[in-house]
């Protein structure tokens, strides 16, 4: 998987996307990520990039030709067609699913905008899809960037350890996350649930499962309606009782913390 940058800013998404597990899954080939300057692609001396918006009003648009060129040098380093996203708070809103689609891709090639956003010709012509990172507008693309490339790579077999580092998070499998804790057992008087210091997996398999679900049910109403809880065996229709009795409980108010629910003995 190859994914090229064009931005204004190549420094500051290079000093991101060099480091960490990124960095690491780089220097073993497995990724390459390279940002590229769309300055260098105009054809004045001032190499400027931008211009005023025709029919007026405030700020400056990105021009096309500058943004066409890069992009096409860049085709021609890589040798093989790219999908072309353009990051805007226009786009369709960036998701896991999203991630894994985009996994899949040999090339991409992420645009970023600034100033008052891009020439529509260079998105209508060069762009496969546009995507958002929220509904909120940053100054530039680059963080989006940033963001839609790290999901996507993390996801690219052999960067992270094993499939389980991702298919157990957050918005693989619809739900959120069960909280998480480290050492020490007892930190500024708050306990580590005793399921967790058991050492008998299935009791925390089955306390992460509980706690996934009510998490995503009491912080993520919209994620937990297409949520399907299994009920045709007995030990199913045993878990899905116990599943709304703590429920219940933490509706009643008699579980307050939401992470105490099915955490007492195993
Ligand atoms: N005038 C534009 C609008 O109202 O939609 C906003 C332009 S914004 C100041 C400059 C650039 O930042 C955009 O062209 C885009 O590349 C990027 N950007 C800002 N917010 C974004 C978001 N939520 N998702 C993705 N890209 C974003």
């Amino acid at each position: 998987m190859r994914i090229d940058i064009l931005t204004l800013f190549p420094d500051a998404v290079d000093a991101m996307m060099h480091e960490s597990i990124l960095g690491r899954a780089q220097k073993k080939e497995i990724i390459t990520i390279r940002s590229h300057q769309i300055r260098d692609y105009t054809t004045n001396r001032q190499n400027q990039v931008d211009d005023y918006p025709y029919g007026g009003g405030r700020g400056a648009v990105m021009q096309a030709d500058p943004l066409f060129r890069c992009r096409e040098a860049v085709l021609e380093e890589i040798g093989a067609p790219a999908h072309t996203i353009f990051l805007s708070p226009c786009g369709k809103t960036f998701t896991q699913e999203d991630a894994r689609r985009l996994s899949r891709e040999e090339n991409i090639i992420l645009v970023c905008g600034h100033y008052e956003g891009v020439d529509q010709r260079f998105i209508d012509e060069c762009v496969d899809e546009e995507l958002s990172i929220g509904d909120f507008v940053l100054t530039g693309g680059e963080i989006p960037a940033m963001a839609v490339a790290d999901a996507i790579c993390r996801l690219v077999p052999g960067v992270l350890g094993g499939e389980e580092c991702f298919t157990d998070e957050s918005h693989w499998a619809g739900l959120l996350e069960y909280p998480q804790y480290s050492r020490p057992e007892v930190w500024h008087d708050r306990s580590v649930p005793k399921v967790l210091l058991s050492g008998n997996h299935g009791a925390v398999d089955r306390w992460r499962k509980k706690q996934s679900l009510h998490r995503t049910r009491l912080r993520r109403p919209d994620l937990y309606e297409s949520v399907v809880i299994p009920k045709k065996t007995r030990a199913e229709k045993k878990f899905a009782a116990e599943l709304e009795a703590e429920w219940e409980a933490l509706q009643n108010g008699s579980v307050t913390d939401p992470a105490q629910l099915g955490a007492g003995e195993p």
